[in-house]
């Protein structure tokens, strides 16, 4: 199993409760999984689905996501499909016919099909090893997204009564587990519960003051990542978009009342790692399955802690360290009580403000946020910190403060004591300010005797002694501190003082630690830009979201371990047979090239296993197989299906064959003259060869793959306007 895993999907080992689950799938019992987001439940029905002889049903009512799961299988290389109202009727029949035929392990499907006239009949008529039911919970009325067309799909057992079921969700009441049993008619099922701790995520609540400040200050440091913002209202979510936007930040908004198209437009933007940051409704969420999402910020208080759950939950899939910051005022509050007070119906309005209470209780917590929220779903937690909330993170230690203390007192008193803190703590750095200079305060005998601290430590001690009550601020626009009768008898009887300061360990690692998390590597961060960098071209050219092509937890591997050869890069976590083939050329030739200017040497990656890559083919190989196809004129569905690859691959591969200058003839493959003549006139417009502002220019009825097919006519004549082959590549 371990070497399957390896091979098919890249990964060295099993997240927590995966390996029981498969085992007991493969032994054909039904299986009800409650995990939390980003806990790996898709694995859970896909190897068995690679292990099983027949064809495995998966049941989703998320329709846009499905094409990105059937390209993230495609692309490692296993032959999946999907079938949903999205798809005109002859792709349905094709998809049929291929898995009729048997060529198809894994069958996505949106619970209405099973309504339609004939499907039933059609399902019946194939090798049905598993149905996988996911996001279970939409079958029941009890669930907070109850869906009537998974009513559907209680006709299976009936149709199916030997065919094993699988169901999976991340809800997890009482109530709605057992719906889900009676619903599907699940015998005998063994239930597997993990804790729904997201150990990766770190939760921060912070006072709502300075808040846009704080909030550039937030990005500032997370850097270059994708960052969901949540909003209450439409207005602000545009306001802000907007404010980010003003100072350079590529921010959009996102709620129900803009156009369709608009949405679907900022979704794909979003995946597709165009624009990092969305400022959003929780209308935004449903459906969007980027793992790399490094940090969710709640601007406005949630309405429920259980919202709060589910939108912080999207952050971190990948299991990456990645932080949930709530803005909380007690204002906040107060404006949502006005509209609470308008609602309706009694009994909804009581709950409401239940739930509005049980949120503010969360935010004005002393204790461990964590353990809150998790007891809150009904979990123990007994550890004592969670290392992994800001009232964990803040615990405070004692040290003595006699000589700081000494030192910011004697220098208030020696400036006058008509100065504020930011003053204090320059003349105490020795710096340099117009101010210090101005009042000749560096001739002080204070000046600079300080140096070795930082600012926020001279702030924070004295913070700490205006507590203590030995400094005091004069109430005024421009607050003053002077020393207190206290203060001055400390200095006077060189007192000895203790204080306390939130400890700071570098190194903390996040949460539960018996929970394997990826690994917590960062890596050579210019390293980490550039295959970023490469990632997105590579995606790009294949018009697929950068995550399928590698996730970041692969990329941070990459950056610290340095892999310059195959065997090396086969160890890298997300590394599978069909991805080494497909991408180890260019991430190896990045990656040296580094290496080499930055005189850097790797180091092995851990847990790889050396001998699993014995039948490594090289990118070459697989080229030639494809070449071999398009010499016969297969269209590109079956040359892909042939070969167990995504379309985009294939049309890589032909690219790639024809810069090196193969003479091939793909004229077949072509779009139809009429749109062939648009794309070529769109490409000489953009005055490049790049596939993202012909699409910008053509629209979304034009596909990536469509674009990229005329590209490959144009490297073919040699014609495009001033071609630069290396340019897009795509290497
Ligand atoms: P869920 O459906 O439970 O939210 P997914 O199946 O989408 O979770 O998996 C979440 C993330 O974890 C994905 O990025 C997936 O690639 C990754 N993942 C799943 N299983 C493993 C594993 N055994 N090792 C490493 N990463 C894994
Ligand atoms: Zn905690």
């Amino acid at each position: 199993m371990l070497a399957l895993l390896k091979s098919n999907f890249g990964f060295d080992h099993f997240l927590p409760q995966q390996e029981e689950i498969i085992t007991r799938v493969l032994a054909r019992g039904d299986t009800l999984v409650l995990m939390p987001t980003g806990g790996g439940k898709s694995l859970c029905y896909q190897m068995p689905a690679l292990r099983f002889e027949g064809l495995t049903v998966v049941v989703s009512p998320l329709i846009a996501l499905m094409k990105d799961q059937v390209d993230g299988l495609k692309s490692n290389g296993i032959p999946a499909a999907f079938i949903n109202s999205t798809l005109p009727a002859s792709e349905i029949n094709r998809v049929r016919a291929r898995a009729l035929e048997g060529s198809l392990k894994i069958l996505y499907l949106a619970p209405e099909r099973l309504a339609i006239p004939g499907f039933r009949e059609f399902l019946g008529s194939l090798d049905i090893s598993l149905f996988a039911i996911d996001e279970a919970h939409c079958i029941s009325e009890w669930g907070h997204d109850f869906r009537p067309d998974y009513r559907n799909l209680k006709t299976l057992r009936h149709d199916f009564p030997n065919v094993p079921v699988i169901a999976l969700t991340a809800t997890a009441t009482m109530e709605v587990r057992q719906d889900i049993v009676t619903q599907l008619g699940l015998r005998l099922p063994e239930t597997f519960i993990s804790s729904f701790n997201r150990a990766n995520l770190s939760y921060v609540v912070q006072p709502k003051r300075d808040s846009f400040d704080e909030l550039l200050k937030l990005l500032k440091k997370h850097g270059p990542c994708s960052v969901i913002i949540y909003r209450i209202s439409r207005k602000d979510t545009e306001a802000l978009a907007e404010d980010l936007s003003d100072r350079g930040f590529k921010a959009l908004p996102y709620h129900a009342g803009l156009e369709r198209s608009t949405r679907n437009d900022t979704q794909e933007k979003f995946i597709h790692d165009e624009v990092p940051i969305v400022v959003a409704t929780i209308a935004f969420g449903m459906g969007i399955d980027k793992p790399d999402v490094r940090l969710v910020v709640h601007f406005d208080l949630p309405k429920s802690l259980e919202g709060y759950y589910q939108e912080t939950g999207r952050a971190g899939r990948d299991g990456l360290p990645s932080e949930c910051v709530l803005f909380y005022s007690y204002g906040d509050k107060i404006r949502q009580d006005y509209f609470i007070e308008r609602i309706e119906g009694r009994t909804e309005r009581d709950s409401a403000r239940l739930k509005l209470a049980q949120m503010v209780e969360f935010a004005e917590l002393q204790t461990c946020r964590r353990k809150h929220l998790l007891e809150y779903f009904g979990e123990k937690w007994e550890e004592e910190s969670c290392g992994g909330c800001d009232v964990c993170l803040e615990q405070r230690e004692e040290y003595d403060a006699t000589e700081i203390s000494q030192k910011i007192l004697s220098a208030v008193i020696r400036t006058g004591e008509r100065f504020g803190a930011s003053h204090i703590a320059g003349v105490l750095r020795g710096a340099a300010t117009k101010q210090i200079r101005k009042w000749e305060h560096d001739r002080l005998t204070v000046y600079g005797i300080a140096r070795d601290l930082s600012v926020d430590e001279l702030t924070q001690s004295m913070n700490a002694l205006l507590g203590k009550g030995l400094l005091e601020k004069d109430a005024g626009q421009f607050p003053t501190l002077f020393v207190t009768h206290a203060g001055n008898a400390f200095l006077r009887n060189r007192e000895q003082l203790t204080l306390t300061r939130p400890i700071r360990s570098p190194d903390r690692s996040m949460g539960d630690t018996s929970t394997p998390v990826a690994d917590n590597l960062t890596g050579d961060p210019d390293l980490f830009q550039k295959l970023r960098v490469l990632r997105k071209r590579i995606a790009d050219e294949r018009g697929v979201p950068p995550y399928l092509i590698f996730g970041d937890a692969s990329l941070r591997q990459m950056a610290s371990y340095l892999p310059q050869t195959e065997e090396s890069f086969l160890r890298i976590s997300g590394v599978g047979r069909v991805k080494l083939d497909e991408f180890s050329e260019p991430f190896l030739a990045l990656i040296s090239d580094h290496a080499t200017t930055n005189g850097l040497v790797g180091k092995e990656a851990p847990r790889g296993r050396r001998e699993r890559n014995g039948n490594a083919r090289r990118g070459g190989a697989t080229r030639e197989e494809t070449k071999r196809l398009a010499r016969q004129k297969l269209p590109l569905g079956d040359i892909a299906q042939a070969r167990g690859l995504a379309e985009s691959t294939i049309v890589y591969h032909l690219e790639q064959l024809v810069m090196a200058g193969e003479e091939l003839d793909l004229g077949y493959l072509m779009p139809p003259a009429e749109r062939l003549a648009k794309i070529e006139k769109a490409f000489h417009e953009t005055e490049g060869l790049l596939l993202a502002p012909v699409r910008e220019l053509l629209g979304r009825d034009y596909s990536y793959l469509e674009l990229n097919l005329a590209r490959i006519g144009l490297r073919l004549k040699g014609t495009a306007a001033g071609e630069r082959p290396a340019e897009s590549a795509g290497r």
